[in-house]
């Protein structure tokens, strides 16, 4: 390797074999359960206006305000790789018609970008799944996308998550629960963190979702969400957690969880784990009545979730290898012109098939054992001329002489 060689961009990862395996596999049963639910799968863009996520998620969250990707296109617009997908959904509910189809239910998933320090189960781009009812203001919207995330979870055979549920009223309950965080948080001015004497100002209930130990027994000691509910905002928590009880989804009451955008209302929820240290969010999500207003929209009402998933890749079990069912040995010349032909035949007839076609014949049935087959199929001159093949049975040995339009049919046995 000379020293220019090109190193990829900090943060981002570039997968082979069993690790893509596993994101394929996270993405293969979110497609599964997503049918299962009625949710519509749709496609929004890498690519934003910066405004569509400055406006939505809050100027002042550290998403927008330090891990944003911005830059100027070539015409001078300031674009934005997205670093979520509600935004962006949000976005085209309201620039693509998608309201005449409200209550919407839509499921997607791809990479996202965040500027953030790179560590395990955390990267520069990274990829979610997304989940969102938009244009639902009853509880049951939220009940059945929290139980489409917990039956993910459960497909996917991850266990000891634990579902953590809070809720944060309505912008009345939440206005009043402000302050009195703000003056909890303000006597408590010099022993809170740098960022957190920052948050005071701007959004108090950011300190909650401190990553500082300093902050932590001044977050345990803070006023609780529940003094505060009004009765509309008390029921509507009620009527959520029954739902979940309903629908065998179990929840633990989380008084203190907020989340990190400024969207939310109501309902939010984390499904947590131990297993990926400090970064021990899986999926999380919430109720956010006030995004599409805030990007000019009408009033409207949605609940979501988004998961990552190299975080759930790293908590399934490795999914099965990929292996050739059978892998064609030519041996000569004449063999190798045939053996073209018997490999794109097995293919055709839905036959997964490889071809050795270098070193020995030693050499070549040990390709053919690495890659996990279970026949070898060898062609010399004497076959070819016979029109058959050898077929060989890697796990027993046998071997028996097959005619090439019997072949499928035989390794597939
Ligand atoms: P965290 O507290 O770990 O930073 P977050 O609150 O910023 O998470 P969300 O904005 O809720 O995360 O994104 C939803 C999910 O996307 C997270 O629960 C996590 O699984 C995943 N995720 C977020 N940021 C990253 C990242 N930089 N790398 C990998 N996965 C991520
Ligand atoms: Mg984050």
């Amino acid at each position: 390797m000379s020293a220019s060689t090109p190193q990829p961009v900090r943060g981002m990862q570039s997968l082979l074999g069993e690790e893509a395996e596993r994101m394929a596999a996270v993405v293969a049963a979110f497609d599964r359960v997503r049918r299962l639910f009625g949710f519509k799968r749709v496609e929004v863009p890498v690519l934003e206006p910066t405004a569509v996520f400055a406006r939505s998620l809050g100027e002042t969250t550290d998403v927008v305000s330090k891990e944003m990707y911005s830059f100027e296109d070539k015409g001078g617009d300031s674009v934005t790789l997205r670093p979520e997908f509600t935004a962006g959904i949000a976005r085209a509910f309201l620039s693509e018609g998608w309201q005449q189809y409200a209550p919407l239910k839509v499921a997607t998933h791809g990479p996202a970008f965040r500027y953030e320090r790179p560590q395990k189960g955390r990267f520069r781009q990274f990829h979610q799944l997304d989940a969102e009812i938009i244009g639902a203001a009853e509880p049951q919207a939220d009940v059945e996308t929290i139980a489409l995330g917990a039956q993910l979870l459960s497909e996917l055979g991850i266990e000891g998550v634990i579902l953590k549920l809070n809720t944060l009223g309505d912008p009345e309950t939440r206005a009043a629960w402000r302050d009195a965080l703000y003056e909890h948080f303000a006597a408590h001015r010099n022993d809170l963190s740098e960022d957190s004497r920052e948050r005071l100002e701007r959004n108090p209930l950011r300190i909650l979702d401190s990553k500082a130990h300093a902050d932590w027994p001044i977050a345990d000691s803070a006023p609780v969400i529940d003094d505060f509910l009004t009765s509309e905002a008390s029921d509507f928590f009620a009527a959520v957690t029954a739902g979940l009880d309903s629908a065998g989804v179990a929840w633990e009451r989380a008084p203190r969880l907020v989340r990190g955008l400024d969207y939310y209302r109501h309902t939010a929820f984390e499904f947590i784990t131990d297993q990926l240290g400090s970064q021990g969010t899986v999926l999380a999500g919430g109720r956010y009545d006030g995004l599409i207003e805030s990007l000019g929209g009408p009033h409207t009402p949605a609940v979501g979730w988004a998961a990552g998933i190299e975080r759930l890749a790293m908590m399934i079990g490795a999914p099965e290898a990929d292996t050739s069912r059978a892998v064609v040995i030519p041996l000569g010349g004449a063999a190798e012109a045939v053996a073209g032909k018997v490999l794109a035949e097995l293919r055709r007839a839905g036959v997964a098939a490889d071809m050795a076609y270098r070193g020995n014949m030693k050499k070549r049935l040990q390709r053919a054992n690495a890659a996990g087959a279970r026949f070898a199929v060898i062609l010399g001159e004497d076959e070819i001329a016979a029109g058959e093949a050898q077929v060989k049975d890697l796990a027993s040995g046998e071997q028996r002489a097959v005619a090439f339009a019997a072949l499928a049919e035989a390794v597939r046995a």
